[in-house]
């Protein structure tokens, strides 16, 4: 492995979107720390990128708390190399109704996507400024042009897209930018979440969707994947500031 190779932290990275970019990652020649708030839970991804000749270790942390992100980020800086590629990726729903939705369940998304966004790009930004280079990624989704069900998520992942512009207007003179992914549906876990809460069967649920798509098909994780291996090249370093919605159809 070259001395010279870039590393990369995806959060939510055991599973899902997360563990898709962070196979990518690899493959693209990045060192990758797999971060989840189970760390254990992260092993399955970092087998699969050793496996195909890659570099990866687990990490554990809670993105919303202060205290494990700041540890976590040490601890990839001394064991894998000081993470120059930050891709915020872990998030939960907790869906309900404004009227039924409890102070808690507002917190709790707020505080995993947007919090827990914030915490670690500020855990990993002198890496990257001191190394003059760097790449911030932030998953937002569809749902920030608003989501029946969703006041909570909605607010998180629009307050990612303005996170991430300022981001790029304060980090730019570094070398680091910026941008933000607005996944449409992806078939993880969290769809079938989805599915449940709405009462309904995974397979109507998808076939639903699919007739809603432009393209008539469920995005996969690797779709996402190819447009977080984009932002993080070399040669994308004029593109930041940016929300690229990759869902299969027209979103903006
Ligand atoms: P998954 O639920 O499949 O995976 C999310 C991962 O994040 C899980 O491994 C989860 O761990 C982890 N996680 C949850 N809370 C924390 C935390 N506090 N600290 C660290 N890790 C945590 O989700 P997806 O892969 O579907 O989604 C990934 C991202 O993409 C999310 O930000 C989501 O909002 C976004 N997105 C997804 C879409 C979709 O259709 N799937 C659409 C638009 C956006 P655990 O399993 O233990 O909870």
């Amino acid at each position: 492995m070259s001395e010279n190779t870039k590393t990369a932290i995806v959060t939510g990275g055991a599973r899902g979107i997360g563990a898709a970019v962070a196979k990518r990652l690899a493959e693209d020649g990045f060192a990758v720390g797999v971060l989840d708030i189970d760390e254990v839970a992260c092993a399955n991804t970092v087998e699969q990128i050793r496996a195909a000749g890659g570099r990866a270790i687990t990490l554990g942390a809670d993105v919303s708390n202060e205290e494990q992100v700041e540890e976590a980020v040490a601890r990839c800086a001394r064991e894998l190399g000081a993470p120059v590629v930050l891709i915020n990726n872990a998030g939960i729903i907790r869906d309900n109704p404004l009227f039924k939705m409890s102070t808690q369940e507002w917190d709790l998304v707020l505080s995993i996507h947007l919090k827990g966004s914030f915490l670690m790009t500020r855990a990993v930004q002198s890496h990257m400024t001191k190394s003059g280079w760097g790449r911030i990624i932030n998953m937002s989704s569809i749902s920030a042009l608003g989501n029946k069900g969703q006041s909570n998520y909605a607010a998180a992942k629009a307050g990612i897209q303005g996170f991430t512009k300022t981001l790029a207007i304060e980090l730019g003179k570094f070398g680091v930018t910026a941008n933000c992914i607005a996944p449409g549906y992806i078939e993880t876990d969290m769809l079938v979440q989805t599915a449940d809460r709405m009462g309904i069967s995974y397979d109507e649920f998808a076939s639903k969707m699919v007739a809603e798509t432009a393209v008539a098909r469920m995005g996969q994780p690797e779709d996402i994947a190819a447009a977080v291996a984009f932002f993080a090249r070399d040669d994308a370093s004029f593109v930041t500031g940016q929300i690229l919605y990759v869902a299969g159809g027209p979103y903006a």
